[in-house]
């Protein structure tokens, strides 16, 4: 992982890696990015053969971090066998792009929903936990459309507002 990024923002995007890796495939997901972090340029059987996986468990992670994009393949013709080898590798500016984007969507979402939240009330059902909208309670009568139980009015709301503006901080923190 070679770039123009300081050691500590390196170290930072390895972690970024690592917590989406672990996010998207398990335990499992988090052994093969810290092969490919550690190791570099990885073929599947490479990355199979350092973190004891079954081949087929490393081709569906690596197939799910390719689609997130988080590593790229890198192509190249073996000189003995003439097959063609590929390689999986990473990159900071990669990685750091792909989070930037989850954090924007995920502010994105949530500011959404703390607007939604300030025009609308929630009701909830006392015995099976459904939730709704206030247009759809009174529609429903106040009476839970599952199972029956009443719907009450939700006072406690988590505070939306300042989750975002948490996540809009570490977003602008991110500006590396
Ligand atoms: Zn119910």
């Amino acid at each position: 992982m070679a770039s123009g990024f300081s050691e500590i923002e390196l170290n930072k995007i390895r972690i970024l890696f690592l917590f989406l890796a672990q996010k998207l495939a398990g335990e499992s997901g988090l052994q093969v990015a810290a092969a490919i972090i550690s190791n570099g340029n990885l073929t599947e059987d490479e990355i199979a053969k350092i973190t004891g996986l079954p081949i087929a468990d490393v081709r569906n992670i690596i197939g799910t971090f390719k689609s997130e994009g988080l590593i790229f393949s890198i192509k190249e013709r073996d000189p003995d066998t003439g097959w063609t080898v590929n390689y999986w590798s990473t990159d900071p500016l990669v990685i750091y792009r792909v989070f930037k984007n989850r954090l924007k969507q995920a502010i994105y979402n949530l500011s959404k929903l703390a607007e939604l939240l300030e025009r609308e009330e929630i009701y909830v059902c006392e015995e099976c936990g459904y939730k709704t909208l206030s247009d759809e309670a009174e529609k429903h009568n106040y009476r839970c459309p599952v199972c029956g139980g009443d719907l009450r009015k939700q006072d406690e709301l988590p505070d939306f507002r300042e989750l975002v503006k948490e996540l809009k901080k570490a977003y602008t923190e991110f500006e590396l």
